[in-house]
């Protein structure tokens, strides 16, 4: 430790460190500040996290006309700062969480200590596996509707995807393509019911029911010129496909697709720690109403803990809990002034 003392790294250690962001960090470094925590909060590699890829929110409580997704983060970061929040431009390379003060390794090449630790991280989106996605993707084919829809002006595209993000994107998108159909593997959606029929009235978008996206065609010269469909009247085409049942493949010409087909949580600075985290890597949360991981100072908030609501008010929700749970964990800790305690076992 090059010479310095555990007190003394106990004395240098901060108080809360929030990662992330978004929606729920921004929430969580409001409530820590006007704590008097000094909360810091990295950013990480999408500061804002994915309400930067929004244009309007309609549905968060206070905003009968909508406030952009921007401006939402904006205000968000300043009522932050306001109290006192600082914010770094950094993501967390690795995690040490078996000791106390935890310590963090950054991007930056710093390391830093602190009590208690907000994970605010939420996800990104999710690749579907299309042969030359790797080779295409910001070439025409995108997962933010919101970022490059308007470099398809009189394309016609695809939106890959049942859920609410497919259908966004098809309602964003037919704005200026000449086209949008939204491919989903089976013929039901998953989107909530004024969603799916925002996009089923939509003279722009149809449907390809019992889809899915095999091959991308194109080159990073010519963008996205077309795609390979595989389909299937039983839904799941491309399982059928990989076993070797029969299914019809289809080439259609395009100018662009957007996957919608859902995110996956940003945990994997925390695969080697002792943070549990669940099959498809979200944190894992005490049962109840708690923010609390069963490695006591470590908390979650927002969608990288929450694989259900993933709203923005519930994010900001978590977060301001994440906060409390912090500051009541911190004061307890106080109490005891058992700052250099073992953590008790996972
Ligand atoms: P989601 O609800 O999990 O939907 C993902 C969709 O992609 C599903 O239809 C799924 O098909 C399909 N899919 C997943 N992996 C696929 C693959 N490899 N290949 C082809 N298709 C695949 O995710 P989401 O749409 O991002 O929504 C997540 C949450 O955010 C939801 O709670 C949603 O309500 C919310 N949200 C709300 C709004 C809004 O209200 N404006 C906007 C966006 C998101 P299956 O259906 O067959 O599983």
């Amino acid at each position: 430790m090059n010479g310095t003392t555990t007190e003394s790294i106990t004395e240098s250690a901060r108080d809360v460190v929030i990662v992330g962001s978004g929606v729920s960090g921004l929430s969580a470094a409001v409530y820590a500040a006007r704590a008097d925590l000094d909360p810091l909060v990295l950013e990480g590699p999408e500061p804002g996290g994915q309400l930067t890829l929004t244009t309007e929110v309609e549905n968060y409580l206070g905003f009968p006309e909508g406030v952009g997704g921007m401006e939402l983060l904006q205000r968000g970061k300043e009522q932050a700062e306001r109290f006192g929040a600082t914010f770094e431009r950094a993501t967390v390379e690795s995690a040490h969480l078996e000791d106390r003060p935890f310590a963090l390794e950054l991007s930056t090449g710093d390391a830093i200590e602190t009590r208690a630790l907000i994970v605010a991280t939420g996800a990104s989106a999710r690749w579907v596996g299309a042969e030359n996605e790797d080779e295409l993707m910001g070439y025409g084919l995108s997962t933010c509707a919101t970022c490059d829809g308007a470099f398809h002006r009189g394309d016609d595209v695809l939106v890959i995807g049942g859920g609410d993000s497919a259908m966004e994107e098809a309602l964003f998108l037919a704005r200026f393509a000449e086209s949008v159909t939204v491919v989903h593997r089976r013929d039901e959606l998953r989107a909530s019911d004024i969603m799916a029929r925002r996009a089923r009235d939509h003279e722009k978008i149809s449907f390809r029911w019992n889809a899915e996206l095999l091959e991308i065609h194109g080159s990073r010269d010519d963008g996205v010129t077309g795609a390979t469909l595989v389909s299937h009247p039983d839904g799941y085409p491309k399982d059928r496909y990989q076993d070797g049942d029969g299914v019809d493949l289809e080439t259609v010409e395009i100018g662009g697709i957007f996957y919608g087909v859902g995110h996956v949580p940003n945990t994997d600075f925390l695969v080697d720690t002792p943070v549990p985290l669940d099959d498809e890597g979200h944190l894992l949360t005490e049962t109840g109403m708690t923010t609390k991981t069963a490695v006591e100072g470590v908390f979650g908030a927002g969608d990288v803990m929450d694989p259900d609501y993933r709203q923005a008010v519930t994010a900001a929700g978590t977060g301001s809990m994440a906060a409390l749970d912090a500051e009541t964990w911190l004061d307890e800790l106080e109490a005891t002034a058992d700052f250099d305690a073992p953590l008790e076992a996972v």
